[in-house]
């Protein structure tokens, strides 16, 4: 089927009053080429979130997280917004900050890319550095260091343990997969980082229709390259992740991870980073065990926030 050329963005062209306002509505993509390994009876989709405007899905929860302690009153003008983050949630705060007029501090591990530093740091927010040897984990223990240490300075939103990470998504992300699916969604899909995506959509899908069976994905080993994931066994685990909340839990190695990504590149021509290449990979997995079915997973973010690693040559 061919599609109108000009084709239409989410937001439709439609007006907004700031960027705040074009957080979510993602697109939902069919994957017809990679698709069609399964049974005429399966189809793929998987949720374009790079169309977030800080360029990733975090850009929901950091929306909620924020906005949700200004009502409180728990964020007020003269309190810096900190928190730890590989990358994602990092930029998406720094893009509410200058977009709400908060100042934000960001505690990352050293090692991270050339892409989401200089885009932390070209919203105008600080960063501290960890130590990269500790990797994600190390970035929450000093963050919480900070925190305890400067109790007034701080705001600090906590992902791993914040409700609002999760209800983010049970309030946008799934009903928005319920609406593009037209309520035929079977199967639902993520990889686990903070598990706000996969919690949170997988428990308002289920409210939906409890017969949808959820899908953790994790990476295979504890030293990995599938950036925003979370071995979970060698992790410190989330507050807010529940193991039983899924249905299978599945791990995936990074090699076949990137081979996906390499394959949604030419055969479907998008470029998604890796969690993305994982997500695909396990639901492809999946959906050729099946004889009918509706799968949906997240491509959490673009492949362009991986470029100066080269990691497809
Ligand atoms: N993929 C990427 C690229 C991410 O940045 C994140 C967030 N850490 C995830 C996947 C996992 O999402 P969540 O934190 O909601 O589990």
């Amino acid at each position: 089927m061919y599609r109108s050329e000009a084709g239409t963005s989410s937001a439709g062209g439609s007006r907004v009053e700031s960027v705040v306002d074009l957080i979510g509505n993602t697109p939902l993509l069919e994957l017809s080429e990679t698709a069609k390994e399964c049974s005429p009876g399966v189809s793929i989709y998987a949720k374009a979130e790079w169309f977030n405007p800080g360029g990733s899905i975090k850009d929901r929860p950091a929306r909620r997280m924020i906005l949700k302690a200004i009502r409180s009153g728990e964020l007020t003008k003269d309190k810096v917004i900190m928190d730890s983050s590989s990358g994602n949630t990092a930029i998406a705060y720094a893009m509410l900050g200058a977009s709400l007029g908060y100042e934000v501090e960001i505690v990352t591990p050293e090692n991270v890319n050339t892409e989401r530093k200089k885009a932390i740091e070209a919203y105008g927010a600080k960063i501290t550095f960890s130590s990269p040897l500790e990797g994600s984990d190390g970035a929450i223990r000093m963050a919480h260091r900070l925190k305890a240490d400067n109790p007034e300075k701080y705001f600090m939103p906590d992902q791993y343990n914040n409700i609002n990470n999760l209800l983010a998504h049970y309030e946008t992300t799934a009903p928005e997969i319920w609406e593009q699916t037209k309520g035929a969604v079977t199967h639902f899909l993520a990889g686990l980082g903070t598990s706000g995506t996969f919690m949170g959509t997988g428990k308002r899908l289920k409210e939906y229709n409890p017969d949808i069976k959820t899908i953790a994905i994790q990476p295979e080993e504890s030293l990995h390259g599938l950036e925003g994931m979370k071995h979970m066994p060698t992790s410190i685990v989330p507050g807010i992740y529940n193991e039983e909340a899924a249905d299978e839990v599945v791990f995936i190695s990074t090699e076949k991870a990137y081979e996906m990504m390499e394959r949604l590149m030419d055969t479907e021509g998008i470029f998604v980073g890796h969690s993305g290449g994982a997500a695909v990979c396990v639901t492809l997995e999946y959906a050729k065990k099946l004889k009918e079915g509706v799968l949906v997973t997240i491509l959490p973010d673009s492949g362009r926030r991986y470029l100066s690693e080269g990691l497809w040559w």
